[in-house]
């Protein structure tokens, strides 16, 4: 039976970061919104669950303070966050290599240069593309010319083994491949990025940050467990075959959704992830710094709960090591083994407390990639979201952002 549903102006399909950047804004202009979400809960990717006292987002990801969408929307002091350490530690397989950032550990600078790893070449390169990624304007990195991320790091002056020992494991872990084939723009744009804000993460979780975001809107506004099953002439049905009627529809739901919604649109393949996270006691290393593998077999680890003690119980640290691609038999006895190699420990009592396998986790943002593609997809419909931009949280709230803008236009 089909049932109406109360007038409102517009109906925000999914309640990922972009959904609620994109509901906050158009509330901000005095419109009335309804926000469906399918899941019981808001955020979309950047979900955590509690899993035996320990917090497991689902698939190991960071929060960046120096994106604009984040300095606008969040209270960052709300959330809590707890650093990494500035930099990477890189495992060679005979050494382990500790590149910090020189401008927040002076103290690094010494050893950075004495690193077998890093040439004169390498210091050079490194400073330069540093310096000019941090100090251009955003607006100048994008209009640059663009190429792949390998090969605007051979154009930088990095010595290949360079790139393959540190520059290679490390990106691989940013944007989920390891041919570094990424457009070079998102490349800087996000290099940028690192070196203007801090990498950490919030107490409660990674959830914590779209949970922020939900608790802005309206009473009312939210509605959870509510699939949208189609886009009708006038607002949206739910799968439940609840008519929601409308003025305009803003289809934030992700790539596979946004497609069959709208099945006229383009959207991009994506990368896929896995993430293991296993507890032990004591903690394999007493840092929360992300280590990256040179030979590969990982994309990176961390003992998390040096980065936020809460995300494990008292007495017990949470280790998180992601791979590229999906789960599949034997994956995880390959990857504790490389662990016990890295962390320099016996690894086969620890515990395996969850895998979190993200078939879409991130675009692919291979060059020409457009960081700006307009909302509107026919007359009073809209998409955005992570696949019109870039895969970050900067990225799809700046979509959501951009939607609410042409909405209120339009509908002005
Ligand atoms: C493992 C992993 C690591 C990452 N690491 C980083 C990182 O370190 N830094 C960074 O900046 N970014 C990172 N990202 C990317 C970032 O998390 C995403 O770009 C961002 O969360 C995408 O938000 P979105 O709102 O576009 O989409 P989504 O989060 O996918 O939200 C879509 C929402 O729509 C809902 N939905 C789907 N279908 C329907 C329907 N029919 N009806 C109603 N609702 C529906 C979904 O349930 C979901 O809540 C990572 C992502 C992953 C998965």
């Amino acid at each position: 039976m089909v049932r109406t549903d109360g007038q409102t102006d517009v109906v925000v399909v999914g309640a990922g970061i972009a959904g609620l950047a994109c509901a906050a804004d158009l509330e901000a202009a005095g419109l009335r919104v309804q926000v469906l979400e399918a899941s019981d809960g808001v955020g979309g990717r950047m979900r955590s669950d509690r899993v035996d006292g320990f917090v497991i987002d689902r698939g190991f990801q960071v929060f960046n303070t120096a994106y604009p969408q984040v300095r606008r929307r969040l209270r960052l002091r709300d959330l809590r966050l707890r650093p990494f350490t500035p930099g990477v530690q890189v495992h060679t397989g005979t050494e382990k290599i500790a590149l910090y950032d020189p401008m927040r550990r002076p103290d690094a600078l010494g050893g950075l240069c004495r690193q077998s790893v890093m040439s004169t070449r390498d210091v050079v390169a490194l400073g330069s593309m540093s310096v000019r990624d941090m100090l251009l304007p955003a607006s100048m990195l994008k209009r640059r010319g663009e190429r792949t991320t390998l090969s605007a790091l051979r154009r930088a002056g990095f010595s290949e083994a360079f790139i393959e020992d540190v520059l290679r494991p490390f990106v691989s872990g940013i944007f989920l491949e390891d041919e570094l084939e990424t457009s070079s723009r998102v490349f800087h744009l996000v290099w940028r990025s690192m070196l203007r804000g801090t990498l950490c993460l919030p107490t409660d979780g990674i959830e914590a940050v779209p949970r922020m975001l939900a608790d802005g809107l309206s009473d009312a506004t939210l509605r959870l467990e509510t699939p949208v099953a189609q886009l009708t002439d006038c607002g949206v049905m739910t799968a439940a075959g609840t008519l929601v009627s409308a003025r305009a529809v803003v289809v934030a739901a992700g790539p596979q959704t946004a497609a069959a919604l709208l099945p006229h649109m383009d959207v991009p393949d994506y990368r896929s992830v896995t993430t293991y996270y296993h507890a032990m006691a004591p903690s394999p290393l007493n840092e929360p710094v992300l280590l990256v593998d040179a030979q590969r077999r990982f994309l990176n680890t961390c003992v998390i709960s040096e980065v936020v003690p809460s995300y494990a119980p008292a007495h017990r640290a949470l280790v998180a090591t992601s791979v590229l691609g999906a789960e599949a038999p034997g994956r995880e006895v390959t990857v504790r083994r490389a662990l016990s190699d890295v962390y320099g420990t016996d690894t086969s009592a620890w515990d395996l407390v969850a895998v979190r396998s993200i078939t879409h986790a991130l675009p692919v943002m291979a060059p020409p990639h457009s960081l700006s593609r307009s909302s509107r997809v026919g007359s009073g419909r809209y998409v955005c979201g992570d696949h019109r931009t870039t895969g970050s949280v900067q990225g799809a709230m700046a979509s959501g952002a951009r939607a609410a803008r042409e909405v209120v236009r339009d509908l002005a």
